[in-house]
């Protein structure tokens, strides 16, 4: 964190290093409250399944979210939807030879399981809140005529459970849950289209979506919108355990600040909204707080996964 504020003299409350800098108490509190300690409690009910299993996952429900079994579903307090079947997956089966011994891997058997959308009951823990409230004026009809500007179209569709938004690049389509509210759909919009811009090739999905939520929390400050309770829970879920935002951010800030510049630039040619220039405009703030700009070094990532169990896409 640096002191700009003080150097100045005067209290730039607006401009993008205090905007994220407001944004990492955000991620701290969270992660002190009870509500991140109940979403880690129930995320680690979620196996880590196998490249092998994950693969008969995707073949089987390509749009599969959290996947457990009948019995975990049940301690979660879901229930399976009577008549939905199973994902098959490949369980290993260990026996006790004698015993002293360890259990060894005697073979492999196949057992079901389901994903979420196949059950009901009590919502998982969650640190995201979804944006409440209209989004005023007509903002999201004229981000149609921003993410045409680059190429794609906005396409409303309903999407797999707990899937707010997706980017198709083959299809050139950004594509929005319809059912939630106009806020949330704005700021989606955005998060999408940060990754039409820069993610076509990067399969380093944790650093994906912090970028893209990072832009999306910044485009939306700028038309006078806070996403931070939405923002701060999704951010944490996707940042390593020990990894501050700040320095997920660093190694990002270009790219942050390619997407949300592009955007910010698009908005101003198509819409009337009044956007605060403050916060348009102190692109140079980002790359001076970075201490590894442009680098990929330390950059831990997850290869993508259909299979996480994790929020899985905003
Ligand atoms: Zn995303």
């Amino acid at each position: 964190m640096d002191h700009e504020i003080d150097h100045h003299g005067t209290q730039r409350t607006f401009s993008r290093r205090d905007l994220l800098d407001q944004l990492e108490i955000h991620i701290r509190n969270l992660k002190q409250s009870d509500a991140w300690v109940a979403y880690l409690r129930a995320q680690s009910r979620f196996h880590h399944y196998s490249p092998r299993n994950v693969m008969l996952i995707a073949m089987q429900r390509p749009d599969a979210t959290n996947v457990a079994g009948f019995t975990t579903w049940k301690e979660l307090g879901r229930s399976v939807i009577r008549g939905e079947r199973g994902i098959n997956i490949l369980a290993p089966v260990l026996k006790r030879t004698s015993p002293d011994d360890n259990e060894a891997l005697t073979g492999f058997r196949w057992v079901s399981v389901f994903d979420i959308a196949q059950t009901h009951g009590r919502p998982l823990p969650s640190p995201v809140v979804l944006l409440h409230g209209e989004s005023p004026g007509a903002i999201e009809a004229e981000l149609e005529h921003v993410v045409a500007s680059f190429g794609f179209s906005l396409h409303y569709e309903r999407l797999p459970f707990g899937v707010n938004g997706e980017c198709r690049w083959q299809s050139r389509l950004i594509v929005i849950e319809p059912q939630n509210p106009g806020l949330q759909r704005v700021k989606t919009i955005v998060h999408e289209l940060a990754h039409a811009l820069l993610h076509e090739h990067q399969v380093l999905r944790d650093v994906a979506e912090i970028e893209a939520e990072a832009v999306a929390f910044l485009v939306l400050a700028a038309l006078g919108f806070d996403s931070s309770p939405y923002s701060a829970g999704y951010l944490a879920t996707w940042l390593g355990d020990d990894q501050e935002i700040s320095e997920a951010i660093s190694r990002s800030c270009l790219e942050i600040q390619h997407a949300s510049d592009a955007i910010l630039g698009a908005l101003r040619r198509f819409s009337s909204h009044p956007l605060d220039e403050e916060s348009c405009t102190q692109t140079s703030e980002l790359a001076h707080s970075s201490t590894l700009t442009g680098s990929n070094m330390g950059r831990k990532g997850i290869l993508a996964s259909p299979i996480s169990g994790r929020t899985q896409s905003t």
